[in-house]
């Protein structure tokens, strides 16, 4: 199955590829400062696949903070939050719900997550473990 999706401009666009059902899928809401900032809530599939593209470099950020073991990917003419990505290969990513054009069809309610109390280690292991390969 395949979702398309991206910011409102344009700019950046995602292709998220999964075999599990959207419906079947628990959109995880981190309850960091920056993700309850942007209400998020998002998806990710370790045996799936996640291409994204960009228009134009200059209109694109890499926002980093905290451990700074990952790109939160921002479009800069739109401002739409898009994905994350983890700084360091092998890259692997999670998908913001709302920004994919099937977001309706993911039904289950969004599963709050606290990450604070994990150690940097751990941090890369649950994203090696749990986010979605880069296409
Ligand atoms: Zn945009």
């Amino acid at each position: 199955m395949e979702h398309q999706g991206g910011c409102h401009c344009g700019n950046i666009s995602l292709v998220f590829r999964t075999d599990v059902a959207p419906e079947r899928m628990v959109p995880i809401a981190c309850q960091c400062v920056f993700c309850r900032k942007h209400n998020v809530s998002a998806v990710a599939d370790p045996q799936g696949r996640l291409d994204i593209r960009i228009g134009n470099d200059a209109d694109f950020a890499r926002y980093r903070f905290g451990l700074r073991t990952a790109d939160y990917l921002i479009c800069r003419r739109c401002g739409v939050y898009v994905a994350a990505i983890t700084a360091d290969a092998p890259k692997r990513a999670l998908v913001i719900v709302n920004c994919l054009d099937s977001r309706d069809r993911f039904t289950t309610a969004p599963m709050e997550a606290d990450y604070s109390g994990e150690t940097e280690a751990e941090r890369r292991e649950r994203r090696r473990k749990g986010w979605t390969p880069l296409a």
